[in-house]
């Protein structure tokens, strides 16, 4: 194996260590402490256990964490109380709804109710429209997150040959605006794309975003290149034990990093970064909130 590993635990430490000593001094300077509340509607086992993990993250580093755990009935009317309430309570910068929602919810009518200032995932049709259009926005904590490992490993990007596989809402459009803001060239490929090996095979920055377990095999990537791979995918490890689960990425792991210059690996790499930028977007909500400079390097 010849490839960096670019360790997305100790970065997502490192970047929280950062969040947490801006908070430190929020609170000294200006009397000021950053508040996050997140949104659960149901019990869906998944969700419950990232609320639970966001929430201690962000005690951890010295916000305000409140959470919202509402019935899975909860009506649409019931919910958009809640995030009113939110959006006018000083003490909350950053508003999380934990998506997917119950069926009889509408998703978009729901993100598009929180204020844009505390959309703090960056899903809100506001920001999306800020991203796209290159001007100061919140914006989504995956992309956000492959995007400060990329530039803490290349410095600058610009110029680089970036293809992005997936084309999703929350993270494949960003992830891709947001390398076009840095100056790359930038490919989205997605399930039409036609040959899409040779396509990866033209990149220096691979992204996969695709929900497929370890799609992209070692021969499609360049000598050198850089792969970031976001999915999180589980299968069946029965050589683990009866009913024993394994996480891989979208990508082959051993065989892309046999001839790529760096990879994440799966788990411990992109994932630790999405709760850490999650932070640092109610950091920089509750800056801009009260006119304050923005935390350096936490931000897009
Ligand atoms: P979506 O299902 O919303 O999007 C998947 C994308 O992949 C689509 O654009 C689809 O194309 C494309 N695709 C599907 N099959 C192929 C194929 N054979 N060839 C090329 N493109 C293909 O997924 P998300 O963007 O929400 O998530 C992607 C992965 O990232 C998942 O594994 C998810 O679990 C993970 N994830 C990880 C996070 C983290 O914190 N690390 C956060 C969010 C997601 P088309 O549009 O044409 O259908």
């Amino acid at each position: 194996m010849s490839a960096t590993v670019i360790d997305g635990k100790a970065f997502a430490a490192k970047v929280r260590g950062q969040v947490g000593e801006h908070v430190t001094r929020l609170k000294a300077e200006h009397d000021l402490t950053p508040g996050l509340a997140v949104v659960l509607v149901g019990e869906d086992p998944a969700s419950q256990v990232y609320v639970r993990s966001k929430g201690k993250m962000t005690v951890e580093v010295g916000m305000k964490s409140v959470e919202h755990k509402l019935d899975v009935d909860t009506s649409e009317a019931d919910l958009l109380a809640v995030i009113d309430g939110l959006n006018n309570d000083p003490t909350i910068h950053g508003i999380l709804v934990q998506l997917p929602l119950p069926e009889h919810l509408n998703e978009d009518l729901v993100i598009n109710a929180i204020d844009p200032a505390k959309d703090v995932d960056g899903f809100h049709i506001s920001n999306v429209g800020l991203l796209g259009t290159g001007q100061k926005s919140m914006v989504p904590c995956t992309p956000l997150g492959c995007l400060m490992m990329l530039r803490d490993h290349h410095g600058s990007l610009s110029g680089m040959d970036a293809v992005v596989i997936g084309r999703s809402n929350i993270v494949g459009k960003p992830m891709a605006q947001l390398l076009l803001g840095d100056s790359c060239t930038v490919t989205i490929a997605h399930s039409r794309t036609k040959d899409l090996a040779d396509v990866v095979r033209r990149a220096d920055i691979v992204v996969a975003a695709v929900g497929r377990p370890e799609m992209v095999p070692g021969d499609w990537i360049k000598a050198g290149a850089t792969v970031i791979d976001v999915g999180i995918n589980r299968l069946d490890a029965p050589e683990r034990g009866a009913g024993k689960t394994r996480l891989v990425g979208d990508v082959d792991y051993e065989s892309c990093a046999a001839v790529a210059g760096a990879i994440t690996p799966v788990p411990g790499g992109v994932g630790p970064m999405t709760i850490a930028c999650l932070l640092a977007n109610t950091l920089t909500a509750c800056c801009r909130a009260n006119g304050l400079a923005e935390p350096e390097g936490l931000t897009a």
